[in-house]
């Protein structure tokens, strides 16, 4: 490689990283083709042309500069600061991934030893965060189907490749969704696969451990998973409904509080199973969830999916109570304290949700009331009395008991969504596996 000089640039050069900020990918493209450009020339901060794409935020102009050779892992900036690390500051998350698909390596640090997925979790952009964390490119897992070595057959038939791509790839870590994903898939729903799969995903763990730029973040999220698949296994070798079940017990609340007891002991299981004690990320983790009583917030799922995909304070953003899935919108009509994907993740829930929804719609409007009292006595108090509005708080209490009544006896009680009624009589009815939810309340 040729040491280049930082800042002595050539004037074509300086028009190029113009063109970047303010030009057209024509223009830039002209440059290019220019024997006075290279296109991994630095200027005087040690940045280059594909640096300055990146933090402007101009994803046309990196592939273009990408496709003409540009080095993504170019490490000559004064602070330490790589393309992807511009990506990920500026927060565009389709060039962040450009980088990454571009062979971004994500465990460079900075001159203070922050890798690109820190610097942008500190900027709060949570989104390239999760981008960055969850990135495992297709051909790390095809190195798998082929046989290596003295093997005759590959450790991961290369059917079974897509289906687990797609769960490692994924940003939900929620139990739940993650066996609805093996549910889902046919080829991988079964003993033999589940074991190629979780087998396969333990060396990944183990060479993210013992590999010289350690990811400790990928290693604990292949065993995490490893764990899940290894859970599916067990479920469908006993029992009839098998992975249904499975979704049962680890949704099952218990009943003084809905809590789902099974789901919480299971992950916290998973994560003290982590293999490499030394790990870092292993003893955040335990610190944060060995002195919380289980019940209490915060939840193993919420520690384990901040340390994984970095989603710190998403407070605006509803997470489905049944799968963990981003972005749930449709409330349960009668207690309006849970919130759901869709139907199917409501009715997933009902058979376990319906001992508590009486419960929380007294908490809901004794909410509401506080709410309502608040408002009336602010309005009171800025002196504008509002007689319908502190009227119809006197009323309420009354209305209220009738309404819970009736819910407690009647039948149409989730609006709009009557399905999950209906499916209420039927999981309502169907025997409780033994492997279920009572084994987990041992
Ligand atoms: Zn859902
Ligand atoms: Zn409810």
């Amino acid at each position: 490689m040729v040491h280049m000089k930082k800042g002595e640039l050539a004037p074509e050069e300086k028009e190029l990283l113009e063109v970047i900020g303010k030009g057209t990918v024509q223009e830039a493209g002209t440059l290019l083709s220019s024997k006075n450009v290279r296109v991994n020339c630095l200027d005087e901060n040690g940045m280059t042309p594909l640096m300055h794409a990146a933090y402007k935020g101009k994803l046309d102009m990196c592939r273009l500069l990408l496709r003409h050779g540009a080095d993504v892992n170019c490490h000559q900036h004064e602070h330490g600061y790589t393309a992807l690390m511009f990506a990920a500051l500026s927060g565009n998350k389709d060039i962040t991934w450009a980088m990454l698909e571009a062979g971004a390596e994500t465990d460079v640090v900075n001159s203070v030893g922050r890798t690109a997925a820190q610097m942008a979790a500190f900027v709060g952009q949570h989104d390239c965060v999760t981008i960055i964390n969850n990135f495992f490119p297709r051909e790390r897992l095809d190195y798998y189907t082929k046989p290596q070595g003295l093997d005759k057959d590959p450790k991961l038939p290369p059917k079974l490749a897509g289906p687990l791509h797609k769960i490692i790839t994924t940003t939900n870590l929620h139990p739940v969704k993650i066996v609805m994903l093996v549910n889902e898939n046919p080829l991988l729903a079964e003993e033999a696969a589940l074991s190629k799969c979780y087998k396969v995903m333990d060396l990944i763990c183990e060479k993210c451990m013992k590999q010289r730029d350690m990811n400790e973040i990928l290693a604990m999220k292949m065993h995490y998973i490893s764990c899940i698949f290894q859970k599916c296994i067990t479920f469908l070798k006993d029992g009839e409904n098998k992975l249904d079940a499975l979704i049962r017990s680890l949704l099952k609340g218990r009943a003084s509080d809905g809590f789902p007891v099974y789901q919480e002991k299971i992950i916290r299981e998973s994560i003290r199973k982590f293999p490499y004690c030394e790990a870092t990320l292993l003893q955040q983790l335990v610190q944060s969830i060995a002195p919380v009583e289980i019940g209490s917030d915060p939840t193993a799922f919420s520690v384990l999916t901040q340390a994984i995909t970095g989603q710190v304070g998403f407070v605006d953003v509803e997470f489905c109570t049944t799968c963990g899935e981003k972005g749930a919108s449709k409330r349960c009509s009668v207690c309006k304290m849970v919130i759901y994907c869709d139907q199917t993740c409501q009715k997933t829930h009902w058979f376990t949700h319906k001992k508590i929804c009486k419960n929380l719609k007294e908490v809901y409007e004794k909410q509401q009331l506080e709410a309502a009292k608040a408002k009336s006595h602010k309005e009171n108090t800025d002196g504008k009395l509002d007689v319908s509005a502190s009227r119809a708080y006197e009323e309420q209490p009354g209305a209220e008991v009738g309404v819970t009544q009736e819910a407690c006896s009647a039948q149409g009680c989730v609006e709009g969504e009557k399905e999950p009624l209906g499916s209420e009589a039927a999981l309502g009815s169907a025997p409780e596996t033994p492997a279920g939810p009572q084994a987990a309340e041992e």
